[in-house]
């Protein structure tokens, strides 16, 4: 389906399921070790429904966007099960995970400028979420510092990703806005 065309409701169920089944052992890193789908579910959402996001591809692609990273799927299935350009936007958006935690997150923040419209579409998508987690739900045993520094980093990410969808932009501002806001709030953590 070419670009700009709204999404058809049984390929995104279908990409769900798939992304349900892959990430079916895998929690989030809250206290609560939310299961982890509510991630894919949720940077799919802020796209659709926070950026008015119609396409199909990258709806697809945001709901299998950690499955190539985090699961024992490769590139070569998504292709087959969902084509060939939501594959290369998850492989867009899929860190080298043989590569020194460091390094993945300097890459992300080099990469982020030459990536695809759609490719930078979701990776404000998923730092919305990420950042929302850190504010709502934050992984259990991160310090104050780590937090902090995480934010930090989302903002150079995003960086390189802004000017294709305003909406998105302003929503990942707010985000971080209010992120930042509770975490200098009276009642400090440690
Ligand atoms: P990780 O990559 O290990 O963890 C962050 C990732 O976990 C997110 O990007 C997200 O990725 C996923 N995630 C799962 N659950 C949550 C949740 N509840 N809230 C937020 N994210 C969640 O951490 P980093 O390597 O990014 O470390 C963050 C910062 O801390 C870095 O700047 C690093 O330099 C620094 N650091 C500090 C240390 C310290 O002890 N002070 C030690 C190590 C790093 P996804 O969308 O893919 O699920
Ligand atoms: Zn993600």
């Amino acid at each position: 389906m070419p670009a700009g065309q709204s999404a058809d409701p049984a390929t995104l169920l279908r990409a769900a399921r798939f992304a349900a089944e892959r990430h079916r052992e895998q929690r989030r890193k809250d206290a609560e070790a939310s299961p982890y789908i509510n991630h894919p579910l949720g940077v799919a959402s802020v796209l659709a429904v926070e950026g008015g996001v119609v396409e199909e591809t990258l709806l697809v692609a945001a709901l299998l966007h950690d499955t190539v990273e985090d699961t024992e799927t490769s590139l070569r299935e998504i292709e087959e099960i969902f084509g060939s350009r939501v594959r290369r936007l998850v492989e867009e958006v899929t860190d080298d995970g043989s590569l020194p935690r460091k390094t993945r997150k300097q890459l992300q923040v080099e990469h982020a400028p030459g990536l695809s419209s759609a490719a930078k579409q979701l990776k404000i998508a998923d730092k919305i979420c990420n950042v929302r987690d850190i504010a709502e739900s934050p992984p259990a045993d991160w310090s104050r510092q780590r937090k902090t520094e995480y934010l930090e980093w989302t903002e150079q990410v995003v960086a390189g990703c802004r000017g294709v969808n305003p909406k998105l932009d302003a929503i990942y501002d707010a985000a971080l806005a209010a992120a930042r806001r509770k975490r200098g709030g009276r009642y400090k953590e440690p």
